[in-house]
């Protein structure tokens, strides 16, 4: 029986966290297929790489290259006691250098995805041959060659028919694999990325592509808490959850799986655990076919930092189904996704994070609307809420929006 084991960014941000998740692999049966995230923040790093890049500041771009060069070399250095050590890192950190130097492209979201992927090349490469001198044998799977999508960049929608069948061939045998989360590749083998923090998203695919039993992703928390414990800090552990249960929660944001992760396990009942990569013993979340979940507590999704935006129609008209859809139909062209919604006779109010093209949207919008908005507002989402949680949740606050239905609270407070 195969499983899949996903480690996320924080899990190998340093030497350190490679030797344990060594440690991890170490204690676990093969056939084993890990999927591994950019080490530490590098995903940011190279996004600025991009930026500089993508504008033609070619100090700046050499400057966000060497940082980025640096932080793996310091981890090399400290694996394997000499920084050059690590061979498919050099080659590389050679073709990186090789696209920077020339010029880009006018397609931003194309360069984004050529460059920020190098995180998760460098983080396996440099994974696969430490545990290569240190006598796991394992082997190195290039996932842009197997993970088949179009060429939406930076949001790469998976080829269901093709993708499986490659999975399969690639992965077949016994032994120990080591892939590349979050990356794709087009059927013309150009590099794609499935949106941030997707590598749990690329664990979800293969284990459903190799009908696995069980996915485990190893977070630096002890599973799926009722709230995110950096913001709540005594929120408690959530033994099981629901499928259904699980999708909501991504849905509204809870940081700790990526939305998209869902629907392939739950297609084929496979059961996702949510581990601490720091308590490998401890039993985590269990998330699999079950009613509703295990701990009867109110659950809090906090996503900060929001527009929200409130819109009437110049000519008095009514918000009806044609105004509706007009009004979707911008937010759609400008990729904007809206957290929450909701409409009155005459305005339209909407929630959403700002993507870099909220600015444009607002002009849009403008020429028909009347537009009033804030920014920096949090969406708060209560699922089971009591009167209690409300009262303590939004006590001394300032609250521009609400929509309650029978299980779920949701708040926009400023
Ligand atoms: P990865 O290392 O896989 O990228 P993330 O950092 O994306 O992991 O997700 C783990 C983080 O999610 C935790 O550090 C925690 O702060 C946050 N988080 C948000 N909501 C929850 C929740 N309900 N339960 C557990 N963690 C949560
Ligand atoms: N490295 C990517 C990111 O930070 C993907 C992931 O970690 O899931 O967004
Ligand atoms: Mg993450």
């Amino acid at each position: 029986m195969i499983r899949v084991y996903k480690f996320g960014g924080a899990s190998v941000k340093d030497a350190d966290g490679v030797r344990n998740v060594t440690s991890i692999i170490r204690k676990t049966e093969q056939p084993l297929i890990t999927v591994i995230s950019a080490m530490g923040k590098m995903t940011n790093a190279l996004e600025e790489l991009h930026r500089s890049f993508f504008e033609k500041k070619q100090e700046e771009a050499l400057g966000a290259y060497e940082n980025v060069i640096a932080y793996h070399r310091n981890i090399i250095k400290d694996l394997f006691g000499d920084g050059d050590a690590c061979m498919g890192f050099n080659d590389l950190a050679r073709s990186l250098k090789g696209i920077i130097s020339q010029e880009p492209s006018m397609h931003y979201d194309y360069e984004y995805d050529r460059i920020v992927s190098f995180g998760e090349l460098f983080s396996t490469k440099i994974i696969s041959e430490y545990w290569a001198a240190d006598g796991l044998a394992n082997k190195w799977v290039d996932v842009r060659t197997v993970l088949k999508t179009d060429d939406l960049y930076r949001d790469a929608n998976v080829d269901w028919e093709l993708t499986p069948r490659l999975i399969r061939k690639a992965f077949d045998g016994k032994g120990l694999f080591l892939t590349q989360g979050f990356l794709g590749g087009t059927i013309n083998n150009l590099t794609t990325t499935l949106g941030r923090e997707g590598s749990d998203y690329t664990a979800a695919i293969i284990a459903y592509s190799m009908d696995a039993k069980e996915v485990t992703i190893w977070k630096d928390v002890p599973g799926v808490l009722n709230a995110d414990p950096r913001l709540f800090p005594d929120a408690v552990m959530i033994k099981e959850l629901s499928y259904n249960e699980a999708i909501e929660l991504a849905y509204y944001g809870a940081q700790v799986i990526h939305p998209k992760t869902l629907k392939p396990l739950q297609n084929k009942d496979i059961i996702l655990n949510v581990k601490s990569f720091l308590d490998h013993d401890a039993p985590g979340t269990r998330i699999c076919e079950r009613k509703g979940i295990s701990e009867q507590v109110p659950v809090y999704i906090l996503k900060k930092d929001q527009m929200f935006v409130t819109i009437s129609p110049r000519d008095f008209s009514f918000i009806m189904e044609d105004k509706l859809i007009e009004i979707i139909s911008i937010f759609r062209k400008f990729r904007i996704r809206m957290n929450l919604m909701q409409n009155s006779a005459l305005n339209f109010s909407a929630c959403f994070d700002d993507n870099g093209h909220s600015e444009r949207l607002m002009e849009v919008l403008k020429d028909n609307f009347t537009v009033r908005y804030n920014q920096g507002v949090n969406l708060l989402t209560i699922r089971q809420y009591t009167p209690e949680s409300i009262e303590k949740m939004t006590v001394d606050k300032e609250i521009i929006d609400s929509q309650v239905t029978r299980k779920v609270a949701r708040f926009v407070l400023k």
